[in-house]
C-alpha cells in the first residue's frame, strides 16, 4: 500500500477525531475508516455483528482486536480507499497497531495525529454531544438541529449516543488510559507521531493539522 496516504487519528472520545477525520477525507480524497461508525451501523441495522457487540459498545468497552481488525481489512478493500484512508478510532490497542502494520506494510502509515484534550473537557463535550444517525455530524445539545432532532445537513435523526452517558464516558476514559495511551510511545518510536491541542475551534485544529502535514511533505 506504499504510495498511498494513510493517516491515523488518535485521541480520547470527544477530542474531535470524527470531525477532523471527515475534513481530512474531503481534503485529500481518502476513505473515512471509522470502526465506531461501522459498529454502530451494524447495531442500528440489527445484524448478527450488531447484536453481538451492542452491549460492549453501550458499556464503553472494547470489542475484540480480531473483530475490528477484520473490519478494517474489509474496509480497505472498498473502492474509495484506493488512495488511502483516515483511520478514526483504530488502532486502539497495541495488538491493533501491530495488525495495522501488517495490513499496510512497511512505511504504510504516513502520519499519526494525536488530538489532545484533558479529561474534564472530554466529560463536558460528550455530555452535551448529539450526533446525526445518518451522516455523523456532531452537534451541541443547544444547537437548533439537536433541539429539533433533525439534522440540518441531511434531515437524519439527531440523537444522543447510547455510550455518551456519564458511566460509559468514565469507562471509555479508563480504557483510553489503559489500552490506547501506550500507542503514543509506539508511534513516537517510529517517528510518526504529531500532537495537536484539541482545545481550540474546529478550524484552528484543522489548520494545525494541515501545517503538520505540509511539514511532512503531504500536500
Ligand atoms: P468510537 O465511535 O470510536 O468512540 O467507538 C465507539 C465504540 O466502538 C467504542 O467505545 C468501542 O466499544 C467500539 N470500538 C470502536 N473502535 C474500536 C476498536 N478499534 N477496538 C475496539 N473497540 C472499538
Amino acid at each position: 500500500m506504499t504510495g498511498r496516504l494513510n493517516l491515523v487519528v488518535l485521541g480520547k472520545q470527544g477530542a474531535g477525531k470524527g470531525t477532523q477525520s471527515q475534513l481530512l477525507c474531503s481534503t485529500y480524497s481518502l476513505a473515512h475508516i471509522s470502526t465506531g461508525d461501522i459498529l454502530r451501523a451494524a447495531v442500528a441495522a440489527g445484524t448478527e455483528l450488531g447484536n453481538e457487540v451492542k452491549s460492549v459498545l453501550d458499556a464503553g468497552q472494547l470489542v475484540s482486536d480480531e473483530l475490528v481488525t477484520q473490519l478494517v481489512v474489509d474496509r480497505f478493500k472498498e473502492k474509495d480507499a484506493l488512495r488511502g484512508g483516515v483511520l478514526d478510532g483504530f488502532p486502539r490497542t497495541l495488538a491493533q497497531a501491530q495488525a495495522l502494520e501488517k495490513i499496510l506494510g512497511p512505511n504504510g502509515i504516513t502520519l499519526v495525529i494525536n488530538i489532545d484534550l484533558p479529561d474534564e473537557l472530554v466529560l463536558e463535550r460528550l455530555s452535551s454531544r448529539r450526533v446525526c444517525q445518518e451522516c455523523g455530524t456532531t452537534y451541541k445539545d443547544t444547537d437548533p438541529s439537536a433541539i429539533s432532532g433533525t439534522c440540518e445537513n441531511c434531515g437524519g435523526d439527531v440523537i444522543q449516543r447510547s455510550d455518551d452517558t456519564p458511566e460509559a464516558i468514565t469507562q471509555r476514559l479508563e480504557v483510553f488510559r489503559h489500552d490506547t495511551l501506550p500507542l503514543l510511545a509506539f508511534y513516537q518510536a517510529r517517528d510518526l507521531l504529531v500532537t495537536v491541542n484539541g482545545d481550540q475551534s474546529v478550524e484552528d485544529v484543522q489548520r494545525a493539522i494541515h501545517s503538520l502535514l505540509v511539514e511532512r511533505g503531504v500536500r
